[in-house]
């Protein structure tokens, strides 16, 4: 609470100065200025035409234009015309998809604290996530019950990315092994309280990094998740004879929950023999138990994730474990990640699905991950290179690829929030966009104003960015 009460006084003495910022830091609910009413005879805010659409759930694999109003999906069709809304945006030669998932990611920054995932180790998630198509990440135990609070307002709250939750089943949250090893903070019944207060927002439980002989963690990880009705996912920490990864997949977790670092090769992933998944891997897949990728920054290796997939065992969703470890070490980003699975031997259409479909599923919020109409507009517009590529390990082992995804325009909510090359913006020479005064139903970005070089009148209705 100590720290809460400081960081209000602190944006209280910064109000007058930032006046943008200051409101932009009151709150979700607060930040977005509401929309100017479209024009009775538009029929969508905004049309990506001619892209390639790439929707799992729905089946879509082809080239389709995607129509946008109100922040949802209106219509995929394979022609939609630019006279029924405010903007279109030619996206031809680009991959169309919704919104990325980022199943495992560390975004609980700001408080301060050295060597803690509480602090300085995670990192802000607008910076890394709507410049790769993300629109969504899973924060992976970060927060525990005793911290979540501190973490949803001064970061989840104040962000752009949909950020969602797994609570960790140390009510201090991933504060290093002075919390992280302590069983007298593991409680089942306290973390389920917490989750149920926010559905929706807690996706999950997580358990990481237990160095001991004991099943305790995983044990009231499960407690948690049972009565919240929600997944665990586990990094299993220290190899332990005591607890073999056989019992975890195949006894003590239950279908549905994650296994993420699944080719770590730190805890017997791999069959000695074969080089392919071991039993615990099989059985636990037949059984439903959830593979998840998490690269980080020690936790994929080459050498288990080639014959891995060769013998078929892809992951189910593919996530980066994303901080400040990993973040310039062999992960990079989330479209890195996705690129290094297509050279491992994965098709597009595979990666796209376990960004999207796959891991919305998984934390049971269906209305994310896909461009069924009515849905959630998120939607990332991504570019495919061919060329030379390289991708790394966590043992700085490299393998050549020849595809590299990379993010053209995100778009978040049904507004765009990331524009690479500028394919919504008119050139500057020339006339401003005649919808101008709509601008802010389908961008986050400032229109021209009377003020600026243009002649269209600005409504007056600001983008919810600081032009500063
Ligand atoms: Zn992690």
């Amino acid at each position: 609470m100590t720290r809460l009460s400081r960081s209000n006084r602190f944006i209280a003495s910064c109000c007058a100065a930032l006046s943008l910022t200051a409101v932009s830091v009151t709150g979700l609910a607060q930040r977005r200025a509401p929309l100017p009413a479209a024009p009775p005879n538009i029929a969508y805010d905004l049309i990506l035409q001619n892209g390639h659409v790439i929707d799992d759930k729905n089946h879509i694999d082809s080239v389709m234009d995607v129509a946008i109003k109100d922040g949802k999906i209106a219509k995929v069709a394979d022609h939609i015309a630019s006279s029924d809304a405010l903007k279109t945006i030619d996206v031809k030669g680009l991959y169309v998809t919704p919104g990325l998932i980022d199943l495992h990611f560390h975004g609980y920054a700001g408080t301060g604290e050295r060597g803690s995932y509480a602090g300085d180790n995670s990192i802000y998630p607008d910076g890394f996530t709507l410049r790769t198509g993300v629109t969504t990440v899973i924060d992976a135990g970060c927060s525990g019950w005793r911290n979540f609070e501190d973490y949803k307002q001064r970061i989840i709250d104040r962000s752009k990315t949909r950020i969602l939750v797994m609570l960790n089943i140390v009510g201090s949250g991933m504060r290093g092994d002075k919390y992280e090893q302590n069983m007298d903070d593991m409680d089942g019944e306290a973390t389920a309280k917490k989750a149920l207060e926010y559905p929706g927002l807690v996706v999950g439980i997580k358990t990481a990094h237990f160095a001991g002989p004991e099943w305790k963690p995983v044990e009231q990880a499960v407690i948690a998740g049972t009565k919240a009705n929600i997944p665990v996912m586990v990094d299993f920490g220290v190899d332990r004879p005591t607890r073999p990864l056989y019992d975890l997949l195949n006894k003590k977790l239950r279908p549905g929950d994650i296994y993420t670092h699944m080719y770590s090769g730190l805890r017997q992933e791999q069959d000695p023999v074969t080089k392919g998944p071991s039993k615990a891997f099989i059985d636990g897949r037949k059984r439903g138990i959830i593979f998840d990728l998490g690269t980080g920054g020690g936790s994929f290796k080459f050498s288990l994730a080639v014959p891995m997939v060769k013998d078929g065992f892809i992951p189910d969703s593919i996530s980066t474990d994303l901080h400040i470890g990993s973040m310039n070490s062999a992960t990079h980003d989330e479209l890195n990640v996705a690129s290094k699975m297509m050279a491992v031997g994965l098709t597009l259409q595979q990666v796209i699905a376990e960004m999207t479909s796959h891991p919305a599923r998984e934390i049971k919020h269906e209305e994310l991950g896909n461009l069924s109409v009515g849905s959630i507009a998120d939607v990332a517009v991504l570019k495919l290179s061919e060329g030379q590529f390289g991708f790394t390990d966590m043992v700085n082992a490299r393998l050549d690829g020849d595809k590299l995804l990379s993010a053209e325009i995100t778009i978040k909510d049904g507004r765009i929030v990331y524009d690479l090359n500028g394919r919504e913006a008119l050139p500057w020479d020339g006339p401003a966009d005649p919808n101008a005064a709509y601008a802010s139903r389908w961008t986050t970005f400032a229109p021209r104003g009377p003020d600026m070089h243009g002649t269209q009148p600005s409504t007056g209705t600001p983008a919810d960015n600081n032009r500063h």
